[in-house]
């Protein structure tokens, strides 16, 4: 916003003037330094400036009309409440200068300490400290090096060099062997340094010094390292940050004094308790250098139990105040507690779950306040295996997190080894440069699947998201050469036999083994933990709050599976249907053969007889799937794949046709098949005679799986089972396409479920941005829409789902033309607006027309959000993200203030 630039405009809010409310006026820390204050907390007097300055001096580059007055009258009155001036050469005011913007970013900006010190006021101090001049000149020699770093860019090292020649004269690496001597000299080196690289003295007056340092403060707000943090936690660039001017208090004034963080729960675990460090006689900046060892904040009872017991009382007035976890600064400056922080604090996604339903049981919030304060993000992390990396692995290379866990095992480069391996019981890591329909046994076979190239939508990352494997993808410092059956990465060798060790979370691979844990929330959703019964906070907290995320959401959620044993442990996890089952799937391994038939055929006679074929085993499919989802309503898609992947590579074909003409050996039958290859190869397979056109292409090929899907579901019906199938038609674009479609089947299905009481529903994609925008028409013959918000990305924004994520997304992102690749998280603006159109004028064209998606999207928790907003009726996800999406359903609910429970 627009800071207007008034004399009468507020910029500076004395601590008793604002609230913890206030965050986007004074920044986090001082929104919570206000509050703090007005609970009655001993916190050091001060003010903030607030972030409307700091927008107004970023926007003009120089402090708003009216802010130096409003600095000076809040700097009088902390001079008469401390009874102090600054910089006073007897008894000096100091005052830190801290930055603290809405979301905290923690070490990104500046901070001053000791602004008022000076030639004369350095004296004064070590008087009022009892003639302490080793804390004194130690003071002043700290202000000029932050100054110096800071408001004036005199590069740090340059500091720190003169320390360390100090030390190294003294012969000691510590700083508390310098005396006051020392640290005198010291202070005039820094003075020469200082004086070398900004080309005047260090300023004397101590209102000169506050005003820079707060100014630096404010252009800290855009320094590189604020400005690629903000990008990565997405936060708003025209934020700005506030400014924080508090009275400094000593935790180096010796043993009865020092300096330490608490937080009121255990942020690891949830645990209750007091958990924090302690360091006697320190400054907060020698905890975060690390010069001493701290000690747990417990003993802090024994060094000054008054202090302690006075600090553990704030604990819990905090805790109760601000109903959740708070971490704590604070600083005893001979023997007296002063609060120096405090906010709602960070904690792992364990610790988020336990502590939201401790917090239940305390009666401090309601449950619906608990599933606000839990997210998917964490629950995921939470299913997924994890490396126990106690002692320091080091990382040979870093893909793409392309589907998370944790995975150790034997290096393997094939399908067919990853499979023999396997059944000798062995663990094993499936490395290529990408994966294709072909590799499915072996990735099925493997723990973990690890690929140089592609993306979060490559076949490798979605086929193993889809069967919750562990992947990293696109690791592209790994040179794999298959036919040697090995890898290099980083100089060494991998060969197939060799063990390494995959994170899908964070996209490391390291070599040798990692020991990897199991999830005991993966545990209780297959069922073998029972939450009531088990002696287990987490398994305790997630249950609880799940139950409460199914009782609130409106949104159905389903899965995307293809085989039985996909949709028993989806079931098992939540889902309440399939939306997805994906058919081409199922024409791979010895099927392979016939489809080639099919495809290639040249007559009525030899395309009848590989569809007839296949019926049987489809049909055997589909009982499996309807009999694990018995009652529940199964989406199968009719066959769906980009040509070129039932065909062998045009290239190697030719290859091997030459080198058998060469020998002189018949080979008209490769012939006839590179020329049928040649025929239908496509320069852009995804943009070719894929989904609906393929059907239409190939006469008896939509209908074959039509039928096994009716006498499939009449199999159930007779087993005394409730088959629900609803038959989806990929990629239509026009309506037409999906009636003639639709004509055929309806004939099919009327012929083979006669009077068994089997119902079919047909309906369609909408992955094709002209059927989102023609949906009208398209509801005339579809009686649900399922969006495929894959290829509705791809074709919406011209991305090759497998090409682009790897290739140049680094760039967007580093630009900032996204936060997150639409791959990933549904683009609101655009593909979520194909979305809004194809709901809103499908329903307006057939109400109750069934809405629901299942692209990748699905099982994303922002995503998730904006489906409940545009009013779809399920979302469908890999079984694995099916607890992640009953969450989220759940939380869009409850943050949308909705009270509008199933
Ligand atoms: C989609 O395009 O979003 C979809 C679900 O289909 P597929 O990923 O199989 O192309
Ligand atoms: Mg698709």
């Amino acid at each position: 916003m627009a800071a207007q630039e008034t004399v009468d405009h507020k910029y500076v809010y004395d601590f008793s003037e604002g609230n913890k409310d206030l965050k986007d006026l004074l920044g986090g820390k001082g929104a919570n330094l206000a509050e703090m204050t007005n609970l009655g907390l001993p916190v050091p007097p001060g003010f903030t400036i607030t972030t409307e300055a700091c927008q107004a001096y970023l926007a003009t580059g120089r402090e708003p009309d009216g802010l130096a007055g409003q600095i000076e009258a809040h700097l009088e009155s902390l001079e008469r409440a401390m009874g102090k001036r600054l910089g006073d050469p007897q008894d000096p005011l100091l005052v830190s200068v801290r930055s603290g913007a809405k979301f905290s970013m923690p070490g990104m900006m500046e901070t001053v300490l000791n602004v008022g010190l000076n030639d004369q006021s350095v004296v004064g101090l070590s008087a009022q400290a009892g003639q302490n001049d080793r804390f004194a000149w130690d003071s002043y020699r700290r202000l000029i090096q932050m100054f110096g770093k800071t408001v004036c860019e005199v590069p740090g090292e340059e500091f720190e060099h003169a320390l360390d020649e100090i030390k190294n004269a003294k012969g000691t690496h510590n700083d508390l062997d310098l005396d006051a001597d020392d640290l005198r000299g010291l202070v005039d080196a820094y003075k020469k340094i200082f004086l070398k690289h900004t080309g005047r003295e260090f300023p004397q007056q101590p209102r000169e010094q506050l005003d820079l340092a707060i100014r630096a403060v404010f252009e800290s707000w855009n320094a590189e390292r604020a400005v690629l943090y903000r990008r990565q936690e997405r936060i708003p660039a025209d934020l700005g940050t506030a400014v924080n001017v508090v009275t400094m208090v000593f935790g180096n004034l010796g043993p009865d004094s020092g300096t330490g963080v608490a937080f009121t729960r255990d942020p690891a675990s949830g645990a209750q308790g007091i958990y924090g460090d302690y360091l006697a006689n320190a400054q907060g900046e020698d905890v975060v250098a690390g010069i001493r060892n701290t000690v747990p904040l417990n003993e802090l009872e024994r060094l000054d139990k008054k202090s302690y017991d006075e600090l553990l009382g704030y604990m819990a007035r905090l805790e109760e105040h601000y109903r959740d976890l708070c971490d704590i600064e604070f600083t005893i400056e001979r023997g007296k507690l002063w609060m120096l922080q405090t906010r709602v604090g960070k904690r792992t996604a364990a610790a988020a779950f336990v502590i939201a339903g401790q917090l239940v049981d305390e009666g401090l919030i309601g449950l619906d306040e608990a599933l606000h304060r839990v997210n998917g993000a964490q629950l995921a992390q939470l299913m997924f295996p994890r490396f126990q990396l106690d002692h320091e692995f080091e990382a040979v290379a870093k893909g793409i997190g392309a589907s998370p866990g944790a995975a150790s095992g034997t290096v393997v480069f094939t399908s067919a080894r990853a499979v023999e391996l396997a059944a000798e019981g062995k663990s094993v890591i499936l490395v290529r440069r990408e994966t294709n329909p072909d590799d499915l046994n072996g990735m099925i076979a493997a723990k973990g699947i690890l690929t140089s190239r592609g993306g979060k939508t490559s076949h490798a990352a979605v086929v193993a998201r889809g069967m919750g494997k562990t992947c990293v993808s696109g690791a592209d410092e790994i040179e794999v050469n298959v036919p040697a059956k090995r890898f290099v990465v980083a100089g060494q060798t991998v060969n197939e036999g060799d063990v390494v060790s995959i994170d899908g979370t964070t996209g490391k691979v390291y070599l040798g083994e990692v020991p990897v844990m199991p999830s005991e929330v993966v545990q209780y959703f297959e069922g073998s933990l029972d939450a009531e019964h088990v002696d287990n906070a987490l398994v305790r907290a997630v249950h609880r709050i799940m139950t409460h995320a199914d009782g609130r959401r409106r949104l159905a959620v389903r899965t995307n599976a293809d085989t039985g044993a996909d949709a028993a442990r989806a079931r098992r996890f939540g889902a309440e249907g399939i939306g997805l089952c994906r058919t081409e799937h199922m024409f791979l391994g010895e099927r392979r053969e016939l489809v080639e038939r099919l495809i290639l055929a040249r007559d009525a006679d030899g395309r009848e007889a590989a569809l007839e074929a296949l019926l049987p085993l489809q049909r055997a499919d589909f009982v499996e799937i309807f009999r694990e989802m018995d009652g529940l309503p199964v989406t199968v898609r009719l066959i769906d794949p980009p040509l070129h992947e039932f065909l062998p590579p045009l290239e190697q074909l030719a290859v091997n046709v030459a080198v058998a003409q060469e020998r002189g050996e018949d080979v008209a039958k490769e012939e006839a098949l590179l020329a049928a290859v040649r025929r239908m190869h496509e320069e852009n397979p995804m943009l070719g005679l894929r989904g609906v056109r393929l059907g239409l292409v190939i006469p008896g090929l939509f209908a074959m799986q039509v039928r096994a899907i009716a006498e499939a579901a009449v199999a159930c019906a007779r087993e005394g089972r409730v088959a629900k199938p609803e038959i989806m038609v990929p990629l239509v674009g026009a309506v037409q396409e999906l009636e003639t479609v639709r004509a055929e089947a309806e004939r099919i299905i009327a012929e083979v479920v006669g009077d068994s009481g089997v119902e079919v529903l047909i309906g369609t994609m909408i992955e094709v941005p002209r059927a989102a925008l023609t949906a009208g028409q398209i509801a005339e013959a579809a009686e649900f829409f399922s969006f495929g918000t894959n290829d509705l990305t791809q074709m919406g924004w011209g991305f090759s789902r497998d090409d682009v994520e790897g290739a140049f997304f680094w760039r967007y992102l580093e630009l900032g033309i996204f936060g997150i690749s639409p791959f990933e998280s549904i683009d609101r603006d655009g593909v979520g607006r194909l979305v809004r159109i194809a709901s809103e004028e499908g329903r307006a064209a057939r109400p109750g027309l069934k809405l629901g998606v299942c692209g990748e999207h699905g099982g994303d928790p922002d995503s998730v959000h904006f489906f409940h907003e545009v009013g779809l009726d399920y979302v469908s996800c890999s079984p694995f993200r099916v607890p992640v999406a009953r969450l989220e359903a759940g939380r869009a609910v409850v943050e949308t203030g909705g009270s509008d429970s199933r």
